[in-house]
């Protein structure tokens, strides 16, 4: 049905109705006064949001292009660094890593299964002579759902005392807990169109003071994703090349809706929605990737084995406009996956649940309790 598209992926994300008007508006100019007033009260929100006193610049990239940023600014070719690859996202930044001639050595995990933070504390304590320049974490693995030991492999890097620790955080920022300063995080990128409830197009990074000191001597070439020039520009509330004005506008209505509901809302929203999810899901009797410990709030990845996960899919897309994920690489045609990130309510989950049960049905899959999903998602909801 024309304009009933729910998705429930995990990006783009479903935009409020709010920021569809504010996007609607007339672009303005990006050298005024107005646009500078808009600039201040979007960076001091990010910064409330990131949970930092450090700088939070805004790139016109996607998602990769803000890891790809925090990850050239800070080294030099040859540079060693260590990558946790258990998914999709993370090898991303492995092959980043060796476009630019790093010497990048993989900390690997199986798809669906966390990174070992024992695996980091081996390297870097055996690195006496402090050559490994940056630890690269995605926090929380789109591609399985699985969110990733950051504290604890972060507390290895901090004793380590030279790597810095560089984040993806595409997924997690502003869904799960990630306070920067307390942390120490160096590096953190994210991108629009997850959590922050717009459209896809602008990418976020924020950097700390031990960066910008690596910043001073490194030699990798940029010049688009120059971080020194975004910040030089932030600090006179403005940007050194064109933005996406419209994006912008969005964005602070967004930010605006976010810091009215608070950090810890927020957070435990998407607590909950993971909870509901799982809940539904284990309902129905169809098999979870990962495990309850090593699950992210952002995504659900599903492994039915009595039914093919793209058809699942299809049909839920046909019978009930419900956008699913399905599975990249090995895992194509093997898991689907359920957004439940940003702009998203109980009402969704119960919704998705309900037309999966359905869907469920019409594909001949009968190995559970009619309602048995909604009435477990519904329990955590009452309980929650
Ligand atoms: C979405 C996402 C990205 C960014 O992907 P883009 O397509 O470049 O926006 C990076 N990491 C993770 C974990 C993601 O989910």
């Amino acid at each position: 049905m024309q304009d009933k598209l729910m998705l429930m992926i995990p990006g783009p994300t479903p935009v409020p109705e709010a920021a569809l008007l504010a996007l609607a508006k007339h672009p303005i100019g990006h050298r005024t006064s107005e646009f500078e007033q808009l600039m201040a009260e979007v960076t001091q929100n990010l910064k409330w949001l990131h949970q930092t006193e450090s700088d939070v610049l805004m790139l016109t990239t996607s998602g990769t292009g803000a890891v790809e940023a925090g990850i050239i600014n800070f080294l030099s070719p040859g540079d060693r660094i260590l990558v946790g690859s258990n998914g999709k996202f993370g090898e991303r930044w492995a092959e980043v890593g060796e476009a630019y001639s790093l010497q990048v050595e993989r900390i690997t995990a199986e798809w669906g299964q966390p990174l070992d933070p024992q695996k980091f504390a081996e390297k870097l304590e055996s690195d006496k002579e402090k050559q490994i320049k940056a630890v690269v974490i995605t926090h929380s693995e789109t591609s399985t759902g699985v969110l990733n030991d950051l504290e604890t492999i972060n507390q290895h890097v901090k004793a380590h005392g030279e790597a810095l620790i560089i984040v993806d955080a595409v997924t997690s920022l502003g869904a799960v807990n990630l306070p920067i300063d307390v942390w120490g995080l160096d590096v953190v990128a994210s991108g629009s169109q997850k959590a922050y409830m717009i459209p896809p197009g602008l990418g976020f990074v924020a950097v700390g003071p031990k960066a910008w000191e690596a910043y001073k001597t490194a030699k990798l070439p940029r010049f688009y994703l120059d971080l020194g020039q975004y910040r030089k520009a932030c600090a006179k509330n403005t940007t050194p090349f064109t933005p996406p004005v419209n994006l912008i506008v969005a964005l602070a209505t967004t930010l605006r809706m976010m810091r009215q509901e608070g950090l810890e809302s927020l957070f435990a929203r998407h607590h909950r929605l993971m909870n509901a999810t799982r809940a539904g899901v284990k309902g129905l009797n169809l098999p979870l990737l990962t495990a309850d410990s090593a699950a992210s709030p952002a995504i659900t990845a599903v492994a039915p084995d009595r039914v093919k996960a793209d058809q699942i899919r299809t049909t839920m897309q046909k019978r009930f406009d419900i956008s699913l994920a399905g599975g990249q690489d090995h895992l194509k045609g093997q898991i689907f996956r359920i957004g439940h990130l940003g702009f998203v309510s109980d009402r969704d989950i119960l919704s998705c649940l309900a037309s999966l049960e359905v869907v469920l049905q019409e594909l001949g899959y009968e190995e559970f309790t009619p309602g048995a999903g909604v009435a477990a998602a519904a329990r955590v909801f009452t309980e929650s």
